[in-house]
């Protein structure tokens, strides 16, 4: 450790991958673990997306991209953009990473100061955090609560916001909240925004498609934002893709450009025939990919009821992605089987040494009392982790 960089040291590992690390190596013991832990598609990547990754390889494509991605890809995106969200981006705004999380990286790398500020609603994903101490600024966290569906106002965002504040991370469908953002949500928070021309707002889409109620809204689509969003999105998540590793954004040229520039020093680009299939993957109708929708959404329902069941867990109506995030915070002083239970952790942790089931703890997300639950796995998986939860917990 003490020849690694102050960087790396004061970097903490991703909770959502070290869950699922630890749940793989206890797996691989034999121990019969039901992880809950990683939010990805339980699904393979639909037929016509394959055979256009296998076309890709047949026709030779093998060389480097361009460091930003492949024109006719960019393109596709810009159809994506358009058709989706109302967006209208050009080629030249759009950057393909190595997956929604090198994009958000990227972007944070360009914009951001050491000692700039980034306010983070809370709860959110893992990595803007780490993301945000790698680019040496520092974050501000917007608590919300299950009561208000874990929404924050704008009042506090308003209340948030110092002459040092850069840069805000948004996700609507939220990881882990399942928190959807209305139209009227945004607009609100968006006349906040508006007031202050120093921030930048990185809108991460990369759930729009898992999204059980109202149509997703785009914070770009604001007018008077949209020179200063960057909209995130990908394909891992809604085309059953994680493992491609393609995302991309849509951004104000400067923006892109340095996006370019700092991807052309580390990677030279995303993957070739990933770019290939996701130009297949994004042209396609939207139907093509509503049955795993469908079934994520009888999902939730039939997650919602197995938590309602469990004395002391409360959780919000997740509106869209794949997870729960119940308050666990009920058995917070009690010691059960042995384990004694301060926090969410203990909490997470308990279920996975008693219960053989994983999930991640609430604290990697800046919500402390809870723990997150992904239902991306089997309805039988499902329905077995929350007996034997029910049964370590009584
Ligand atoms: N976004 C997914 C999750 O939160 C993937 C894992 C990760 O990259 O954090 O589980």
């Amino acid at each position: 450790m003490q020849h690694l960089s102050d960087r790396i040291n004061n970097l903490p590992i991703s909770a959502t991958l070290a869950m699922a690390a630890k749940a793989r190596e206890l797996k691989a013991e034999g121990k019969d673990i039901i992880s809950l832990s990683l939010g990805e598609p339980d699904f393979n990547t639909p037929e016509f997306i394959k055979e256009a990754a296998k076309q890709a390889i047949d026709e030779n494509y093998n060389s480097y991209s361009p460091v930003d991605g492949y024109l006719d890809l960019r393109e596709a995106i810009c159809r994506k953009f358009k058709r989706d969200n109302n967006l209208i981006y050009s080629p030249n705004q759009i950057v393909v990473s190595t997956g929604a999380k090198q994009s958000i990286a990227n972007v944070a790398m360009v914009l951001l100061n050491p000692g700039d500020e980034v306010l983070l609603p809370a709860p959110y994903w893992v990595s803007y955090s780490a993301i945000a101490t790698l680019a040496e600024a520092n974050y501000i966290e917007i608590p919300s609560t299950i009561e208000t569906d874990f929404k924050i106002t704008p009042e506090q965002l308003e209340a948030a916001i110092t002459p040092k504040t850069k840069l805000i991370f948004f996700n609507s469908p939220n990881n882990p909240s399942g928190t959807v953002y209305t139209e009227s949500e945004y607009r609100a928070l968006g006349k906040v925004l508006e007031k202050h021309p120093n921030i930048y707002i990185i809108s991460d889409e990369i759930y729009e498609h898992i999204n059980y109620g109202e149509a997703n809204f785009s914070f770009a689509s604001i007018e008077s934002l949209y020179d200063r969003t960057i909209t995130i999105n990908g394909v891992a998540k809604a085309f059953a893709m994680t493992g491609w590793r393609i995302g991309y954004i849509g951004a104000p040229n400067w923006i892109a450009k340095a996006c370019t520039k700092m991807q052309g020093q580390i990677t030279s680009g995303a993957n070739c025939i990933a770019q290939r299939a996701t130009i297949t993957a994004l042209d396609a109708p939207v139907s093509k990919i509503q049955f795993m929708v469908d079934e994520f959404h009888k999902r939730r329902d039939l997650v919602l009821n197995l938590v309602k069941d469990i004395n002391g867990l409360k959780a919000n109506v997740p509106k869209g992605a794949f997870y729960v995030f119940p308050d666990v915070s009920y058995y917070f002083g009690e010691t059960i089987g042995g384990i004694d239970i301060n926090n969410a952790s203990d909490f997470s942790m308990l279920l996975l040494e008693k219960a053989n089931v994983a999930t991640v703890t609430g604290e990697a997300f800046g919500a402390p009392d809870c723990i997150r639950i992904s239902y991306a796995a089997s309805t039988e998986n499902l329905k077995e982790a929350f007996k034997r939860i029910k049964e370590v917990l009584s």
